[in-house]
């Protein structure tokens, strides 16, 4: 991937294919995260954990920095609640990527250059399978919500939205009680 001549370490890199549109700036930020580094090639390669302060990984080190990063990475204090809630950590995570749109729903594997021979919800087959239609506006998923509002004994309106979806429930609709009954079937829902 490079050389050692007079002039010091030079970078050779090539790939496999050509890149994607949406790859040329990962490669072009990653070839500018290169160029900070210095190459000493006398010294020997050696794996060094960054998030630990002795450069050896460990599982809670790993652990603290995933939980760390979702925590970040949820801007509206709302779904604050989200992890609040006495569920498995799976389903919340689960419930967290569907509000951000993380799933590899067949439209989020296209936009991703993924290639997907059939694009259509696997259920009802009519509409492009995207987390909108799959869980909130399906024909096939949408009488589930329906007698979800039964049960609780509501009147409320369905967003197709998953972040309105999730938020409705938090608003001052209902009992504090209910809201967070309501936010595990949400979860269990979806
Ligand atoms: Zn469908």
């Amino acid at each position: 991937m490079g050389t050692n001549n007079s002039t010091g370490w030079e970078w050779n890199l090539t790939w496999r294919r050509d890149l994607f549109e949406s790859e040329l700036l990962l490669a072009d930020t990653f070839i500018g995260d290169l160029a900070q580094q210095q190459v000493q090639p006398h010294r020997e390669d050696k794996w060094i954990w960054k998030h630990d302060h002795s450069g050896h990984y460990s599982s809670k080190s790993g652990y603290d920095l995933i939980w760390r990063e979702l925590r970040g990475s949820i801007q509206n204090s709302d779904f604050v609640d989200l992890w609040k809630l006495k569920i498995p950590a799976k389903s919340a995570i689960f419930a967290w990527r569907l509000i951000k749109d993380r799933l590899p729903t067949k439209m989020n594997l296209i936009s991703r250059q993924v290639v997907v021979n059939d694009r259509l919800c696997p259920f009802c087959g009519l509409k492009d399978e995207e987390v909108e239609h799959l869980f909130f506006n399906c024909t096939c998923t949408l009488p589930l919500w329906w007698d979800s509002i039964s049960w609780a004994n509501l009147t409320t309106a369905l967003p197709i939205n998953p972040r309105d979806h999730f938020l409705q429930h938090t608003l001052g609709a209902v009992g504090v009680r209910n809201h967070t009954r309501w936010k595990c079937w949400w979860v269990a829902l979806t």
